[in-house]
């Protein structure tokens, strides 16, 4: 079993349903459990075109059973099941899934990279941190570090809660 961490952001709708939503799905998910789910932070987006809504952000500690790959086609799976319409990148978008740490495997596929590539965004930290302050991100370093540098402006605690299962 691995220790995974998966990034979960919502900017449309019911942003903490489709959070809760997300981490049933990933409960019921073969080979997949649960641990930890982090607190739910509001964030500004970063990285995107013009105006939109802000994103409730949380990660979910997992024990997985499956391959890289094979998760994430179930996490694209849940996304598609929980209403995500690509209007394109960086659209609004009910359910993001993204891989941010696959035990301390790195990774460089057409499809998936391990460690994501924002892994080091400061809600990502926060979260991450939140889970577990001594955590190593390979290649980058341990994650309190990295969130002391961290510019934390448009985080903000949401007050909402996932629980695990
Ligand atoms: P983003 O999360 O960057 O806003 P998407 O969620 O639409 O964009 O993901 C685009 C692509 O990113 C997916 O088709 C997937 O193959 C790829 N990808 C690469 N690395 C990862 C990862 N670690 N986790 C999830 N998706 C990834
Ligand atoms: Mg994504």
């Amino acid at each position: 079993m691995r220790r995974v961490f998966l990034g979960l952001g919502s900017n449309l709708g019911d942003r903490a349903g489709h959070l809760r939503a997300a981490v049933r799905a990933l409960c019921r998910g073969p080979h997949l459990g649960v641990a930890a789910v982090s607190p739910v932070y509001e964030t500004e987006p970063v990285e995107v075109e013009g105006e939109q809504p802000a994103y409730l952000n949380c990660v979910a500690e997992l024990r997985c059973g499956l391959g890289p790959l094979e998760l994430l086609r179930y996490c694209q799976g849940v996304e598609a099941a929980l209403g995500r319409e690509r209007k394109g990148e960086k659209a609004p978008r009910t359910l993001d899934i993204d891989i941010l740490l696959f035990g301390e495997e790195l990774l460089e596929h057409p499809e998936l990279t391990i460690p994501h590539p924002g892994v080091e965004r400061a809600f990502n930290l926060r979260c991450l941190a939140d889970l577990d302050p001594g955590l190593y991100i390979p290649g980058r370093g341990g994650v309190s570090g990295l969130l002391a540098e961290a510019d934390l402006e448009g985080v903000r605690a949401s007050g909402e809660v996932v629980e695990p299962c």
